[in-house]
């Protein structure tokens, strides 16, 4: 049976497990519906579509989080 003939140095072992740990960079496309840069395979964040298909109802999103401000801000008020 093959034996190691010395013991593998913290730093070697840290840097071959590291070597598997790289973050891989985002991909990015553009969306073909308003072309702002979105993630591959996700819907877009802009507009809220994916494959031609309105997904997400963004303005209704916006609606809302524009009325929790005018909100908040009455209450600091
Ligand atoms: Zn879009």
């Amino acid at each position: 049976m093959a034996v190691p003939k010395k013991k593998t140095s913290k730093r070697k072992s840290k840097t071959r497990r590291a070597a598997n740990m790289k973050v891989k960079p985002i991909m990015l496309t553009k969306c073909p519906k308003c072309g702002e840069p979105k993630k591959a395979h996700v819907v877009c964040s802009f507009c809220g579509y994916y494959k031609g298909k309105k997904v997400l109802d963004i303005e209704s999103k916006l609606d809302k989080k524009l009325k929790k401000e005018k909100k908040q801000e009455a209450e600091d008020k």
